[in-house]
């Protein structure tokens, strides 16, 4: 089969969707991978590497467009792409639609066959291809919530360690997942005071036996997310609903209510946030302040360390990617994980919860 791997056009995507070790186990077993000219170099993967692992390097995405069968990229295409998607090409990236009315439509009308990297469902629940970026998406979240909460920075000028006799900072982390749970480990590590809430009394379980006492863990109640959000450092949004537009958990007037300076980190915002007053920020201008609480609201929050990034990701996709590079359509209609994915096929949104978030006939 004829791959595509166009350069990422988002704003600050610095993630790219085969690596070059992927492109050689790919051309290895008789297919013909197009790569865009640039497309590794925000990852630092070369042209080279890609010449020399069997990849064909091609100047212009309209041409891995014109070509490709299947397109393999990272993020949702954007408006410059929208024109180059063919009838029946296969699309395989992160597409969070539930969010994106406008660009659900772009692919209605392409005729694609988009499957988004964030519904493959493994038969036990968990989702294979958000997981690592999940990951690494947890872990940063406090990273950039740290530095935020600096006084030079605009926060409170709250260090999250325990210092000479210093209360540790608070962090609070609503869904406890695997952004949450990430998210903890780093926290903990860095010595502040951390709180999970969610509303899976399983998940509430599983936490229990990981984080055994060191992190407080309770029932994601709208009454105690509001009591504890107004006493937070760091308040990191790490909900999910999978294939749906993100719940908004806090109010205008709950945000309000919070620490002048304190600092809340939205990572659901690629599912629309789960905060009234979030919105999508880039890496090059991450923040903004409303009633004198910073925002975090990256959507793209991997890209920030694109290399590790691609690689985790690439191991994710590549047996997704070679199942449907080796066996086409019946590959994806043979795997149920890789059939959960799809998003849209024939002109019609075909994932349920993706259909009901945009009002559209499912
Ligand atoms: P996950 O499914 O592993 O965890 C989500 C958790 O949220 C679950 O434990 C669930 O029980 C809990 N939850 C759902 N609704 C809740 C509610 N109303 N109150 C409290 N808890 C609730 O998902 P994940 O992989 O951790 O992803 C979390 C979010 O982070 C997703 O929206 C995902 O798209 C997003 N994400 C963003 C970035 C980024 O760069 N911004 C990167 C990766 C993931």
């Amino acid at each position: 089969m004829q791959l595509g791997v166009p350069r990422e056009v988002k704003q600050d995507e610095h993630r790219v969707g085969l690596t070059p070790a992927a492109v050689a186990q790919l051309s290895a077993a008789g297919h013909q991978i197009l790569v865009e000219r640039g497309a590794g170099e925000g990852s630092a993967f070369d042209d080279g590497q890609y010449q020399q692992a069997g990849g064909k390097l091609v100047d212009t995405a309209a041409e891995v467009y014109a070509k490709a069968e299947l397109i393999v990229k990272v993020k949702e295409p954007q408006q410059q792409e929208y024109p180059l998607l063919r009838p029946s090409q296969l699309l395989f990236t992160y597409l969070h639609l539930a969010a994106a009315p406008e660009l659900a439509r772009e692919l209605m009308a392409s005729q694609v066959t988009a499957i988004g990297y964030e519904t493959v469902c493994a038969p036990d629940g968990s989702l294979p291809l958000l997981t690592p970026m999940s990951e690494i998406a947890g872990r940063m979240s406090v990273q950039a919530g740290a530095h935020h909460l600096e006084r030079t920075r605009g926060g409170r000028g709250v260090l999250l360690g325990q210092v000479g006799g210093v209360p540790a900072g608070q962090v609070l982390i609503v869904g406890g997942g695997v952004v949450g749970a990430q998210a903890a480990s780093v926290a903990l590590g860095m010595g502040a005071r951390v709180t999970i809430l969610d509303k899976s009394l399983a998940r509430l379980r599983e936490l229990e036996d990981k984080f055994a006492g060191r992190a407080a863990l309770e029932f994601a109640s709208q009454d105690r997310l509001r009591e504890l959000a107004a006493c937070t450092d760091l308040l990191i949004g790490a909900v999910l609903v999978p294939g749906a537009a993100a719940p908004r958990l806090l109010t205008r007037d709950d945000i309000a209510a919070m620490r002048p300076g304190s600092v809340l980190v939205d990572v659901a915002i690629d599912q629309g946030g789960c905060f009234a007053t979030s919105r999508p920020t880039t890496h090059a201008e991450p923040t903004y302040t409303v009633n004198e609480v910073i925002h975090y609201c990256v959507a793209n929050i991997p890209s920030a360390v694109a290399r590790t990034s691609t690689m985790a990701l690439c191991h994710a996709t590549l047996p997704y990617v070679k199942t449907l590079a080796d066996r086409g359509w019946a590959g994806l209609c043979s795997d149920p994980a890789l059939r959960s994915g799809v998003n849209v096929h024939g002109g019609r949104v075909t994932h349920r919860e993706v259909a009901e978030s945009l009002g559209e006939s499912y």
